[in-house]
């Protein structure tokens, strides 16, 4: 005897998660069996990890005409989730099918937490099929479809689903008087790497963060908690860990989502980092979008993994390379932007914030015009994401990467960001694992995003650490850290000034962040690097990875000091100390 959907409720109310799974085995092991001569491959339901096929009985020819679904699988899990569905469509008019809301039964039910991502595609597979029988009938009968399942039923239901709840994140106000003031020296202790003492007796000055910034406790603690307690790999395993893993790495995806204020979590794409997700970008959109004789806008401020990717696509292509002029002081010269921005541009490819030159892009006026010629704007996040709030539907960004080492979090790990309809014109580039939908010999077909784009055993780990990065961040006051940086740079702008024969690249203080790039005359930016470590201060140099703004500067390398919310003014004081040494060790004067 097949129980009502009030039964089912009122049975898996008291249950706990492993209960649940067992509740689920009984009700599939009481539904009857499809005949086999009904198992065939037309009725057979695509997407699903194990074998499903569903047929229904209709009870009439016209649009009162009431369905009973009949369905089956190899799986008794399954089974159990096909009494769900059959409990809650059986006896409904077509018009009724497709007006039910099937996601609440399974809110209802709390039934995300059986649902893996594979069993996720095989239910929409099935309430798809259920759907599009149910359209079928409506027009055969002459009746009209009901406005809100013009769309694929399956499709909405699953993003509204993971649709972000309430207003997310939002995004801190940076110039409110309120913000709190950050006590770096408090936030320094949280950071475990910083607390020890060199061999010469210092501390670590670590005035690299542009590169990789250093990691607090709990993003470690987080780390361990995860190996130490639960690892399994992700969107496999239905067993208890690979529940806990696949709550907490999803659990991450929401927590960035919301800090970007994403419209969905399946706009967020895990990545090995910004390279990789740009070049995704590149391959993935480019190819199919960039025809012969269109343009590609970049800058010269651009790190290599925001040109070189764009430069290859134009070639290949057969697409021309355009860049937007700078000001004297290393801005984008947004009064030539018209020259160069025009229904030509297919992409518009730019830093939110240059790696070199600190210089922070007016992203969302670059939008606005480039919406006004029907560009696709893809935004290198690296630095910006880190230091500056970001919001994607504010902003409009068509795309945004970034990555976790650059936030406090993981190497290894990174974010693609794309608006859910460019998404959808992206294709994958590599191929296997949880990306694939089906596989035949002759043709394959791949998961919806964020899944498509997510090929091959993920950074799991490090995934779930950045969503406790961004947490930290979030908890630390992102105001307070922006506040703190933009005070910390302008002061250590205002001391290098001081230096004799010092070449600062880049605006002033009011825009940029904290990334600041310069030479000494008569010091070599690698022999100032030695002096600087000898000091117990670390910074970097070279070309940064933006070898043709170096060219167009005029300079084969420099000295770059990044900082983050744990540089303190005593930092800045260290660097001066060291620079006067170098002064005296190296300057003949
Ligand atoms: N873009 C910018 C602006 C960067 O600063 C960096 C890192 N230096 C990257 C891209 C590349 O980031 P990743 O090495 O993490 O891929």
């Amino acid at each position: 005897m097949l129980l009502t959907l009030e039964e089912i409720f009122e049975e898996f109310a008291d249950l706990d998660r492993q209960d649940q799974s067992l509740y689920l085995l009984e009700l599939g092991d009481e539904l009857p069996e499809l005949p086999v001569v009904a198992r065939t491959d037309e009725n057979k339901v695509h997407g699903c990890q194990s074998q499903v096929w569903l047929i229904t009985d209709i009870d009439g020819a016209d649009d009162s005409a009431r369905f009973t679904i009949v369905a089956d699988s190899d799986s008794n899990i399954v089974r159990g989730l096909i009494a769900i569905l059959e409990a809650s469509y059986n006896g409904k008019t077509a018009r009724e099918i497709l007006e039910y809301d099937i996601d609440a039964v399974f809110h209802r039910l709390n039934l995300q937490q059986h649902i893996t991502p594979q069993r996720r595609n095989g239910l929409r597979g099935m309430v798809d099929r259920v759907s599009k029988l149910a359209r079928m009938h409506l027009v055969q009968s002459g009746g009209s479809e009901p406005d809100a399942v013009n769309r694929v039923i399956g499709e909405t239901r699953s993003a509204r689903e993971r649709m972000l709840p309430g207003t997310p994140g939002g995004q801190p106000q940076l110039d409110a008087k309120d913000v709190a003031v950050l006590n770096a020296e408090d936030i320094r202790r949280q950071f475990p790497v910083l607390c020890q003492t060199l061999p010469g007796g210092s501390r670590p000055i670590f005035l690299d963060s542009g590169a990789s910034a250093q990691k607090p406790q709990s993003v470690i603690d987080k780390e361990r908690e995860v190996e130490e307690q639960y690892f399994a790999n992700a969107h496999r395993g239905t067993y208890q860990f690979g529940q806990r893993i696949d709550e907490e790495f999803e659990g991450a995806r929401t927590t960035i989502a919301k800090f970007l204020n994403a419209p969905s979590v399946d706009s967020i794409v895990f990545t090995p980092g910004t390279t990789i997700g740009l070049n995704m970008i590149a391959s993935g959109w480019g190819r199919r979008h960039v025809q012969p004789g269109d343009e590609i806008l970049t800058s010269v401020m651009e790190h290599h993994a925001n040109f070189v990717p764009w430069q290859q696509l134009a070639k290949e292509r057969g697409a021309t390379l355009k860049l937007i002029p700078l000001t004297s002081d290393g801005r984008l010269d947004m009064d030539q932007l018209d020259s160069v921005l025009t229904r030509r541009t297919r992409v518009l490819a730019i830093t939110g914030m240059s790696n070199m030159l600190g210089t922070i892009n007016p992203i969302r006026e670059l939008v606005r015009r480039a919406r006004e010629v029907g560009t696709c704007v893809v935004v290198d996040g690296a630095q910006s994401v880190p230091h500056l709030p970001t919001d994607v539907i504010a902003d409009d960004v068509d795309f945004l990467a970034f990555s976790g080492h650059k936030l406090y979090g993981p190497t290894g790990v990174g974010i693609l960001y794309g608006k859910p309809e460019r998404l959808e014109e992206m294709d994958p580039i590599i191929f296997g694992g949880h990306m694939i939908s089906e596989v035949h010999i002759e043709k394959s077909s791949w998961s919806a995003a964020p899944a498509r784009f997510e090929a091959g055993t993920m950074p799991i780990v490090q995934a779930i650490a950045l969503g406790t990065a961004v947490e930290w961040v979030q908890q630390t006051g992102f105001a307070s850290i922006h506040q703190h940086e933009q005070k910390l740079t302008k002061e250590t702008i205002e001391r290098l000034q001081t230096v004799p024969g010092i070449t600062i690249f880049g605006p002033d203080a009011a825009h940029r962040g904290g990334i600041i790039t310069f030479r000494i005359d008569g010091i070599h930016p690698e022999d100032l690097a030695a002096i600087l470590d000898q000091h117990g201060v670390f910074a970097r140099h070279g070309h940064h990875c933006t070898m043709p703004l170096h060219t167009y500067l005029g300079v084969s390398a420099t000295t770059r000091v990044s900082l983050a919310a744990y540089n303190t003014v005593d930092d800045i004081t260290a660097l001066m100390n060291a620079i006067e040494f170098a002064l005296k060790k190296l300057v003949k004067r």
